[in-house]
């Protein structure tokens, strides 16, 4: 007995502390951090008054209210975890009218079997229902260890209440609570579930903080696209997936150097943003843009042909160059130019046709700016192979990275 004891204050000591580690966590801008801190601070509370000389009335009533609080916020963090909709509002009302009904059982009924079954069947849900909607959006090994452990939480306070209810001959009464089979079990599966699940949720913070701090490592902050960092990765894995082949626009604004003089480096700014988002609206799917640097930009689009790429960067090229911006002070057409290269097929990575496309596009600024060059095209002609019914159909492709 006196283990059992000591034992029943190390899990709520155990859970209090993660709780506290996940709410200093949550001042870094960790989505899920706040939930699972409340989770585990009210899960310690709930054990806690479980095991407090308290009237049982009282410790019953309270105790119930701190899980309920602890699973919905559980439940909470695993759809934040996952990026789901938080159904705060039919989660909240589903858990405010389980305690209503257990506030009957506790006062009106006082049966203690009735009373740990409501709460530990509704906890189950309001833990496992979140659970069924994440678990299909788990891709890493992280997540996956997360939806298993959460499943077993939620098969484990399931699970001990059925056999204390269905099996078990226990007292029904409330006061004999403490004494119960029930639990001196949970307590023991709790005990062990939990720091496995606070371990789990810890995993998965981790995760979530090297996978922001990976993505602003490969992000250029300006625009929000790939950097060269970012880019080399992401085109190195599209390039291995593609069947090595695709098309690649390099592209650089015209006398931007004369924008930045006229209107500041602010207004210049946002015409460097304005090519980056006409790129994410126009490019297929698949294709992967990044900023070089400056306010130049390189695009790999998988799978397509030399002319398909040509008559892609003459839309972008057209667009662009019909942007108003007399909303930044400048009267005037910014244009940008373009080059295109063809990924062989066998080449392993983008750096020469990178070169290649930059070469073309260094004849395109030769030629007189704001065109189209691809490679191998004669220097001084300009592409002019996009028409209006090519227009339309790379429109019909059109894709945000
Ligand atoms: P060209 O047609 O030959 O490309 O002429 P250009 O004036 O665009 O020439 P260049 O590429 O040499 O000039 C690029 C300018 O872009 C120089 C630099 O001050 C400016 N620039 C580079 N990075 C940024 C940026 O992040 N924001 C702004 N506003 N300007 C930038
Ligand atoms: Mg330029
Ligand atoms: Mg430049």
């Amino acid at each position: 007995m006196g283990s059992i004891d000591s034992f029943a204050f190390i899990t709520p000591a155990m859970m209090a502390t993660f709780g506290i580690v996940f709410l200093i966590l949550s001042r870094y801008q960790l989505p899920s951090a706040f939930a699972w801190g409340l989770g585990f601070l009210f899960g310690a509370l709930g054990l806690l008054v479980s095991i407090a000389p308290l009237p049982e009335t009282a410790s019953a009533l309270i105790g119930d209210v701190f899980y309920f609080i602890s699973f919905y916020y559980y439940g909470e963090a695993l759809l934040i975890a996952f990026r789901m909709p938080l159904y705060m509002r039919e989660r909240l009302a589903f858990a405010v009218l389980c305690l209503l009904v257990d506030l009957y059982i506790v006062i009106g009924l006082g049966s203690l079997h009735a009373e740990l079954l409501l709460v530990d069947i509704s906890i189950s849900l309001l833990l496992g229902v979140p659970l069924i909607m994440v678990a299909p959006r788990a891709r890493r090994w992280m997540e996956w260890a997360m939806i298993i452990i959460t499943g077993l939480v939620v098969i484990d306070t399931v699970a001990v209440v059925l056999i204390f209810n269905l099996v078990e001959q226990s007292s029904d009464q409330l006061s004999s609570f403490q004494e119960s089979d029930y639990s001196r079990f949970s307590q023991l599966s709790t005990g062990l579930l939990s720091l496995t699940f606070a371990l789990a949720a810890f995993g998965s913070m981790m995760v979530e903080i090297l996978a922001r701090y990976r993505d602003v490592a490969a992000r250029d902050p300006l625009t929000g696209l790939l950097n060269r960092r970012g880019f080399d990765e992401v085109a190195a894995a599209s390039l291995a997936g593609e069947g090595r082949k695709g098309a690649v626009i390099v592209t650089d604004i015209d006398l931007f150097k004369q924008v930045n003089d006229q209107v500041g480096h602010e207004a210049g700014d946002q015409v460097i943003c304005a090519l980056a988002d006409q790129l994410r609206v126009d490019m297929p799917r698949g294709a992967v843009a990044a900023r070089f640097g400056g306010e130049e930009f390189v695009v790999f689009v998988p799978g397509i042909t030399l002319a398909e790429g040509g008559v892609l960067a003459q839309a972008i090229r057209m667009r662009f160059a019909a942007h108003d911006w007399r909303s930044i002070g400048i009267e005037r057409q910014i244009t940008a130019s373009f080059g295109v290269a063809m990924v062989e097929f066998g080449e392993q990575e983008l750096r020469a046709p990178i070169a290649r496309a930059d070469k073309a596009l260094y004849a395109a600024k030769a030629a007189g700016r704001n065109r189209v060059m691809t490679e191998g095209a004669s220097p001084g002609r300009e592409d002019t192979t996009a028409t209006v019914i090519e227009l339309a159909e790379v429109g019909r492709k059109r894709r945000t990275l």
